[in-house]
């Protein structure tokens, strides 16, 4: 990037916004809950954080969306600085291959779930934060606005309710884990924090800003502090490599080359280690929960760092 000029920085995002836009219109919207069937389809919005605190951004960046699974990172960040490793013994490493929500491998493997970025894995995550604060989701809403700098940042309450009222399928995950002893407190409990997270509403700059920790060793600028150290932040690209994208993690890879995670709210945070942290919003999604212009933009975005000589991952 210190060989871009800055214009040419915000130049690249404009013109990645405009050609991204041809992908709007395919996809359809989450519709799991309510709350997130009568977003606006047509949004698109993007920004990218470089390492020296810079914000390029275009399109309803400032949009304040439904983070979902995005929100399975700052989960995941947060139990292995207070757990650390302890936590692998109940959750695994490897992409499961299967929808988000699954249910079927969790039965075979005796309540322990493939990675922290499904569903059942971020409950593990939330049932270990749940025992290590006395008001996790509040915890983690401070820490969304610690990292990106704005202390504005909302627990979507809408969102949350129509979460907990639709929320049978991630109790079941929660009580047949809870039945192999893979949940320690009350279900309820755990998934009052889990959905709490997944509601926590933030815009492209928010998340870009917040996530750039994972470009920077661990240093979050906003918040100035070292958040995690260097090699947790390499651990937990891996991870987001590996498995951030649900079933497609391995499209993606091909295709785009970088850690990222997504959330049905049709945000996608992506990573290049060492340079930026980027997040991209449009909430149609593909088959597997992805955000189809998100992807593609990020693919536009790859393929001109990579042009550039800013070699992704
Ligand atoms: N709240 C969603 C769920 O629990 C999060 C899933 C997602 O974003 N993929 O199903």
């Amino acid at each position: 990037i210190a060989e871009m000029d800055r214009g040419g920085m915000q130049d690249r995002v404009d013109g990645i916004a405009h050609r991204a836009r041809s992908r709007l219109g395919t996809g359809k919207l989450a519709d799991y809950i309510p709350a997130l069937a009568d977003q606006d389809p047509n949004r698109f919005g993007i920004a990218v954080c470089t390492n020296d605190g810079r914000v390029y951004a275009a399109g309803d960046a400032q949009e304040v969306f439904s983070i979902q699974s995005i929100s399975k990172v700052f989960l995941l960040a947060l139990a292995l600085r207070a757990c650390g490793g302890e936590l692998w013994s109940r959750v695994g490493l490897n992409p499961s291959g299967m929808p988000f929500n699954s249910l079927s491998q969790l039965e075979a493997e005796q309540g322990k779930p493939r990675n922290p970025f499904i569903n059942a894995g971020a409950i593990v995550v939330a049932d270990h934060l749940v025992s290590a604060f006395a008001t996790p989701a509040q915890h983690i809403q401070d820490v969304a606005r610690r990292l990106s700098g704005n202390p504005s940042i909302l627990i979507d309450r809408r969102v949350l309710e129509s979460e907990w009222q639709h929320r049978s399928r991630n109790a079941a995950t929660a009580y047949l884990m809870k039945s192999f002893g893979n949940i320690a407190n009350e279900v309820d409990d755990v998934l009052y924090a889990y959905f709490a997270c997944c509601s926590l509403g933030m815009s492209c700059v928010d998340l870009a800003r917040a996530l750039n920790f994972l470009a920077s060793a661990g240093y979050a600028r906003c918040a100035d502090e070292q958040f995690v150290t260097p090699a947790l932040a390499r651990k937990i690209n891996s991870i987001l490599f590996t498995c951030g994208m649900y079933d497609a993690a391995g499209d993606f890879a091909y295709r785009v080359g970088l850690p990222a995670k997504s959330g049905v709210g049709g945000g996608i945070v992506a990573v290049v280690p060492g340079k930026l942290s980027v997040c991209v919003w449009s909430p149609l999604l593909d088959a597997s929960g992805n955000s189809v212009a998100a992807q593609y933009a990020l693919e536009l975005l790859s393929n001109e760092l990579a042009s550039n000589g800013t070699t992704p991952a």
